[in-house]
């Protein structure tokens, strides 16, 4: 198998469970259409797949193999064991894009764009690749510079980004996790109850709990909030600005960002 065989049976897998485990054991009723919303998320990751490796095309993958070459980057100036290096550029680059996360939210015009992940009126796995096409294009090239800066290996980048992928599915699904199990999880990784909160309508909720793999960036940087205002299946998802399926089509969503806010 290759690289990327591999890369799509893991997406694969981890998605067909999350959507088993979404009908048997569901943490949260639904006020949208499932097949309508599905249809929409993966219409949109459809389109960004596409669209990044029409222009990027395993640009990340590219930019480790090229800095390796070169010599750039922290990491390939320390040459550290494989394993070590490996770990530290996961982690290294999950805080880079829990820090991207908070920009998104705390500047106005990236909020624009990153208001479409947000817009969605529930949450499960097709949420995780909700995201206006400028806020993908925008992420990989931000991505790249990390990449260039740091010189992690290509291994560790394809790690990196199957952890991300697999991680979106899981922390974004609507499953309802025994809650020591949950609570265990959180002290070290982002759950579905953690990022929940992310997703609330309540504004000082919506800009908490950053975090995509590892919850630690949230507790010591003063974004954790365990608990939401309300329970977590009456947690009511969403902004306020998008209170309808009507407002949120796929054609609006991409009209999002463009829109005079007021
Ligand atoms: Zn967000
Ligand atoms: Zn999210």
């Amino acid at each position: 198998m290759t690289v990327d065989q591999i890369r799509l049976s893991i997406f694969l897998g981890v998605l067909v469970l999350m959507l088993v485990l979404e009908s048997f054991i569901p943490r949260h009723p639904t006020v949208d259409s499932k097949p309508r919303r599905l249809a929409i998320n993966f219409s949109l990751t459809g389109f960004n797949v596409l669209l990044v490796r029409g222009l990027l095309g395993g640009a990340a993958v590219g930019m480790a193999h090229f800095a390796g070459q070169q010599g750039w980057g922290l990491l390939n100036y320390l040459d550290w064991p494989v394993p070590l290096e490996m770990a530290m550029g996961v982690v290294f680059l999950d805080l880079m894009i829990y820090l991207q996360h908070v920009v998104l939210h705390m500047i106005p015009f990236f909020w624009r764009f990153h208001k479409v992940h947000h817009s969605d009126l529930d949450l499960d796995v097709s949420s995780g690749f909700r995201f206006h096409p400028l806020e993908i294009l925008g992420s990989m090239i931000y991505k790249l510079g990390l990449v260039a800066a740091l010189g992690p290996s290509v291994m560790t980048v394809v790690v990196f980004e199957v952890i991300l992928s697999g991680m979106a599915m899981f922390t974004h699904s609507n499953i309802k996790l025994p809650l020591g199990l949950d609570r265990t999880l959180r002290w070290l990784f982002v759950t579905p109850d953690m990022h929940r909160i992310h997703h609330s309508v309540e504004v000082d909720e919506t800009n908490s709990n950053y975090g995509f793999n590892i919850s630690i960036w949230d507790r010591l940087l003063g974004t954790y909030i365990h608990d939401g205002k309300k329970p977590q299946p009456e947690i009511v998802i969403g902004i306020p600005e998008f209170r309808t399926p009507q407002q949120v089509s796929l054609l609006k969503l991409m009209l999002i960002p463009f829109q005079s806010t007021r």
